[in-house]
């Protein structure tokens, strides 16, 4: 039930991702997770507590300057380490983290199976990971991949993504909350403000149907065409 993302944190990426979740606590959930990407991916999850996924990290190796992390709180299967988030692709090039509830997973599911792909959770949000690697095979370039998989959900979903090779977060969100915080040298994504905001005042609210582009020294916002989408820079009041 809650989603964080980090772009330019450097070695920080791992605590700045375990820090995020642990403000997010509050929404409630059953099991955690992270990944970081370079040029190939890490996850570590586990159900339980923050705590649960703490322990596993003493004995995990990730490393990265990009990462995701999730609170889940279970819609589809029940909360075993294996339907904890993050979830990936076939070729463990693609990690998924997503909020929210895919109504049109079995279609997706049955379609992705016939065509080969291998599942290895009970959740809807696999089908993401999975349509995101259908879209690369095709050739396409790893933003307008999330893009396209992205576009073929219904329900509702905050989903924030991580491509091996690419230094860049992708998000997108419809009916749950997803905000950017903003620095110099590192950009942020969450569910909610107080998961970044020891780093950061300056924030932009996503809309429904947006997608985003978070890197180290910048952010894009477009719809899920691809179309620029001009959005404002807000101060948050409260303090951290
Ligand atoms: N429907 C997804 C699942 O059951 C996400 C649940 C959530 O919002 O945390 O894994």
């Amino acid at each position: 039930c809650g989603i964080i993302g980090c772009v330019g944190r450097g070695d920080e990426t791992l605590d700045t991702l375990v820090h995020g979740l642990s403000k997010l606590e509050y929404r409630g959930y059953d099991s955690a997770g992270v990944a970081m990407a370079d040029d190939s991916i890490d996850i570590c999850k586990a159900s339980g507590e923050i705590s649960d996924l703490k322990t596993a990290l003493e004995s995990a190796r990730l490393s990265g300057s990009v990462g995701i992390g999730h609170t889940r709180w279970s819609t589809h299967g029940p909360p075993t380490d294996g339907n904890a988030h993050p979830h990936q692709d076939c070729h463990g090039d693609v990690a998924v983290v997503h909020n929210g509830i895919i109504e049109n997973y079995q279609t997706l599911r049955d379609e992705l199976v016939a065509a080969g792909h291998t599942f290895t959770s009970d959740t809807d949000t696999e089908v993401i990971p999975h349509l995101i690697e259908d879209e690369l095979d095709a050739g396409r370039d790893p933003e307008n991949a999330v893009r396209a998989a992205l576009a073929r959900l219904e329900g509702s979903y905050a989903a924030a993504v991580v491509v091996a090779g690419t230094e860049a977060v992708f998000a997108a969100r419809n009916d749950s909350p997803l905000v950017l915080g903003l620095t110099e040298d590192a950009t942020f994504l969450a569910s909610d403000v107080p998961a970044f905001r020891d780093f950061t005042d300056q924030v932009v609210y996503l809309a429904d149907g947006e997608f985003a582009r978070l890197e180290s020294a910048g952010w894009t916002v477009t719809d899920l065409d691809g179309n620029l989408v001009e959005k404002e820079v807000d101060t948050v009041q409260w303090d951290p």
